[in-house]
């Protein structure tokens, strides 16, 4: 007789189950939104673990986000109780890599502490290099030359696989040689970039049969979610750990990847089968996460791509409400209709956290900000490297980076003059001078050049000072926790005196966002183990429990779900993205296609999608269109509404007249860019834009603009959300100066629809 199943198995369908079950050999799944491929996977992590087929710390698991890395090790915690030792290995491809790197460093010339750079340090090194080549950096940016590089090593091209044509891609040839000296010199700072972490990788596995054979012994079941989204080195680095056992699950949907401007590439879901021949293939086809509405929608856009596989997806759950589709006057309008619908779910005791809004583009996410702010309305912003991008951040980072490395050159040239210190370009190159003669780093020849007195009496005093806070900090390390010693430093520094000067709308920002980065630092155990989770952090999803709306780009919400869905500024030019449209060509295209099938396929039981008929992308007003990808979704599944006075474009006709006209639609040889759309954006609806972006006052007035910000008074008492109360001493057109009654908040400039009464 046959035990019962455990309850994790029970729930899933004879597919999944299957997904399960197949534990030995290639098993490839390939399978729409929603239809329970990461349940799947996760339940097959179990499975693995329960019927002793391997010990946790035998399994590889690669996912996409931290939070199904979290999903999957309670899992496995619920079931043995969580040893840390025989733990699987689990997380994004970047966290395993670099865990690995640390072991097998010095292989290639690292140290098992090396540090990660972010793109601002890769960026300031290559400058370096191209201006030291006598290269005009001007006609041959860094930034480009960092692109460049970067696809490479998503290809697994070290700098001598670079040959031919790819040679010409910079500078006339050169770019092979930069890409030599820059990794050259990354090793000298005993630091590597992303792309390292698994290039290195591929270099140790496939140089060093040793290694190779630890990770066969080890690794008995590789798993990988979101497959369709791997690189070729990632694909090189799965292949080569996977030789061995061939027991390797990959799951997938070629209907969202949407990561081909990283280097994914599609087409790894089709080597599968060549790489592993007899790989098994699932297809799960019951999505359990939207209702039809939804799902109908989706697949009715996703028809219009040419380049999938094809599927069918089907749904049992009720027929839920219809897509709504909402056209506004602009932006601010946008973020004032969408805040409504989020109260109204409010009120009818929806929480916070089963709501998102979906963005195409960072610039889309501050009118959000503000009226959250404004509003009061809890709110989390997630993806990419946002907060830790920002350049406070990234000055208070750099300081940790100083504090937990003296070597770290990078970070000390980053903040060595922030807040300014009277270290000019000439005591620089000194600095650069006895570090490179006594091949030390920079903070040492900076200590040197203090204590004999080289620099200048100013100078040796202002740096002297920097030097010597740099050793108490190190020193008190022992003593408090990193987050005070954080908070310790950013006084001490004089970085927030130097916020606090400045004193504009934004510095007030700046402080909180400092403030918030050491409370951040509270959830690690000590400044190492939190600046490596900064150099990898790919989502911050906080703690599920808080009742925040998320805010995040499409892109990171691969993966995720959400009962309602906003999904704002679904505009030609915004969504699909300028760039797609400037390059032209079907694959740009597509891949916003299938972006936009991610966004909506995120929805369990509502979303809306908003437009606005003018919008300010990048400090000027464009008067848009809505985005085809509204007039590809099909009619039965949609509800549209106007909140505009007078209908604008009956844009869907035009559309469908477009489409009827152009035989080349069909076929789709072409992304066709319709002549009215180039003519409302060129034409006379551009130059009042230009006009309007030029004028103080803009010319694209609101017809429903509500009323101005409020008016205040000197002596008026006020309150701001995050501040408290206070009272108005200086009034200057829309902005108001408050002494806060909080002293540790002290006088600020702020927007006065900031603050109330
Ligand atoms: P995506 O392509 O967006 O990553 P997915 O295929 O990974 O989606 P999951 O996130 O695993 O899908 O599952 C979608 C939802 O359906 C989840 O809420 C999950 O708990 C639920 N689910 C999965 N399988 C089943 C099942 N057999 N019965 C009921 N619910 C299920
Ligand atoms: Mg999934």
């Amino acid at each position: 007789e046959t035990p019962p199943e455990p309850d994790y198995l029970a729930r899933l369908n004879p597919e999944q189950k299957e997904v399960v079950r197949t534990t030995e050999g290639a098993l490839l799944v390939l399978a729409g939104a929603g239809t329970g491929k990461t349940a799947a996977l996760t339940a097959r992590l179990a499975y693995l673990v329960e019927t002793l087929k391997a010990w946790p710390s035998q399994i590889l698991a690669v996912t996409f986000t931290n939070k199904a890395a979290r999903e999957m090790q309670m899992r496995v915690g619920d079931l043995l109780g969580s040893q840390a030792e025989n733990m699987p290995w689990l997380g994004t491809f970047h966290s395993i890599a670099a865990k690995m790197l640390r072991r097998h460093a010095e292989l290639v010339g690292l140290k098992s502490d090396f540090i990660i750079l972010d793109t601002d340090d890769q960026i300031r090194l290559l400058k370096q290099l191209i201006q030291g080549q006598g290269i005009d950096e001007k006609q041959w940016p860094a930034k480009q030359l960092a692109g460049i590089i970067d696809r490479w090593k998503n290809r697994g091209l070290t700098p001598d696989k670079i040959a031919g044509k790819e040679e010409d891609s910079f500078a006339d040839g050169q770019g092979a040689a930069l890409y030599l000296a820059y990794q050259k010199r990354l090793l000298s700072l005993n630091a590597c970039d992303f792309g390292d972490l698994l290039l290195h990788m591929l270099v140790i596995l496939t140089q060093h049969r040793e290694v190779l054979d630890s990770y066969h012994d080890r690794f008995r079941y590789i798993m990988v979610d979101e497959y369709q989204d791997t690189n070729q080195a990632q694909y090189l680095w799965l292949r080569l750990l996977a030789q061995k056992n061939r027991n390797i699950c990959c799951v997938g949907d070629d209907d969202q990847s949407i990561y081909s401007w990283r280097g994914a590439e599609v087409a790894n879901i089709l080597r599968f089968e060549e790489d592993f021949p007899g790989a098994k293939i699932i297809r799960l086809e019951h999505n359990y996460r939207s209702t039809p509405q939804i799902l109908g929608a989706a697949s009715g856009l996703i028809t219009h791509n040419n380049a999938r596989l094809g599927k069918t997806l089907w749904t049992e759950r009720d027929q839920g409400e219809k897509v709504k589709i909402i056209g506004v006057w602009d932006g601010a309008e946008e973020a004032r209709q969408l805040v409504a619908d989020v109260q109204n779910l409010r009120r009818a005791n929806i929480p916070l956290n089963k709501m998102a809004i979906l963005i195409r583009a960072q610039f889309q996410s501050r009118e959000f900000e503000d009226i959250f702010i404004a509003k009061n309305l809890p709110y989390r912003i997630i993806g990419g490297f946002r907060f830790y991008e920002r350049a406070e951040i990234r000055d208070a980072l750099a300081y940790l980076r100083v504090i937990a490395q003296p070597t770290d050159d990078l970070a000390f040239e980053r903040i060595v003059n922030v807040p300014k210190r009277g270290i000019g370009k000439k005591a620089m190159e000194k600095l650069y001078q006895a570090a490179f003669l006594d091949r030390i780093p920079l903070a040492e020849a900076a200590e040197k050049l203090v204590s004999e007195k080289t620099l200048g009496s100013k100078i040796t005093q202002s740096l002297g000072q920097l030097m010597n806070d740099f050793s108490e900090w190190r020193k008190s390390l022992s003593v408090v926790s990193h987050a005070d010693v954080t908070r310790k430093m950013l006084d001490e520094s004089g970085y927030k005196a130097m916020l606090r000067a400045v004193n504009d709308v934004q510095s007030a920002g700046r402080l909180e966002n400092l403030t918030e980065l050491a409370r951040a630092m509270e959830e690690y155990d000590d400044l190492g183990s939190f600046l490596e989770h900064v150099s990898l952090v790919m989502d911050h999803e906080n703690d599920p429990i808080d009742d925040k709306i998320t805010l995040m780009t499409m892109h990171a919400a691969k993966g995720l779900e959400f009962d309602h869905v906003f999904l704002p500024g679904w505009e030609e030019g915004v969504f699909p993205s300028q760039r797609s449209l400037d390059e032209g060509g079907l694959n740009s295209l597509e891949e916003e296609r299938r972006l936009a099938y991610v966004g909506i396929t995120r929805a369990k039981k509502c979303c809306t999608i908003f437009h606005a008929a003018n919008r300010r992308v990048y400090g000027q007003w464009i008067a848009s269109t809505p985005s085809r990808f509204i007039s590809e979704l099909p009619d039965d599944h949609i509800e549209e509404k106007s909140l505009l006075r007078k209908k604008t474009p009956i844009w869907r006709d035009i559309w469908a007249e477009d489409r009827s006209k152009n035989p080349a639609y069909n076929s789709a040889k072409e992304a066709i860019t319709p002549p009215w759309q180039l003519a409302s954006r060129r034409g006379a609806g551009w130059q009042r834009a230009q006009k309007a972006a030029a004028s103080p006052s803009p010319a694209v007035s609101h017809p429903l603009k509500k009323k101005d910000s409020p008016q205040y008074k000197i002596g008026d008492t006020v309150k701001h959300a995050k501040f408290g109360q206070g009272v108005v001493n200086e009034v200057d057109g829309d902005k108001v100066t408050v002494e806060f009654h909080d002293k540790d908040v002290g006088i600020r400039k702020l927007l006065s629809q900031f603050v109330s009464l």
